[in-house]
């Protein structure tokens, strides 16, 4: 009744890869969780990957680059209008919901406008003050 360390001995087990490569190799990447394959060789997770590679497909060039020239506070409403685009080209959203779902995002841009330009003035204030500004 001797007591194994199941646990260090399975570990030890699952560290390398059960897949195999393209070339015909040994995969030598790390299980991850309790499974004894790694990420890209799982079988369970095949579905998950193609759905990852259909997203990064679909995410065009265009609005990946759009993306980043807009602040991450704003990406939402982006997104939401871009999609609204899409909609209305394709028939499937109102005119009248598209023309309102604008009206929003303008305001929300709005909004974030003022706050931004409060922001710079507040930096631009204290930058003078500290400056000796209180002269003018
Ligand atoms: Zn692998």
């Amino acid at each position: 009744m001797a007591t194994e360390p199941e646990a260090s001995r399975s570990k030890s087990k699952q560290a390398q890869c059960a897949g195999t490569r393209k070339d015909g190799t040994r995969c030598t990447a790390r299980v991850m969780g309790a499974g004894s394959f790694c990420y890209a060789h799982d079988p369970a997770r095949a579905a998950e990957r193609d759905a990852a590679r259909r997203k990064g497909g679909a995410n065009s060039a265009t609005a990946a680059r759009a993306e980043k020239l807009v602040p991450a506070v704003l990406r939402p409403v982006l997104i939401t209008l871009l999609q609204t685009l899409q909609g209305a080209k394709a028939g499937t959203i109102e005119p009248r919901r598209a023309t309102a779902i604008g009206s929003v995002a303008r305001a929300i841009v709005a909004v974030y406008q003022v706050g931004t330009l409060e922001e710079r003035l507040q930096a631009l204030e204290a930058a003078q003050a500290a400056q000796g500004g209180s002269a003018a």
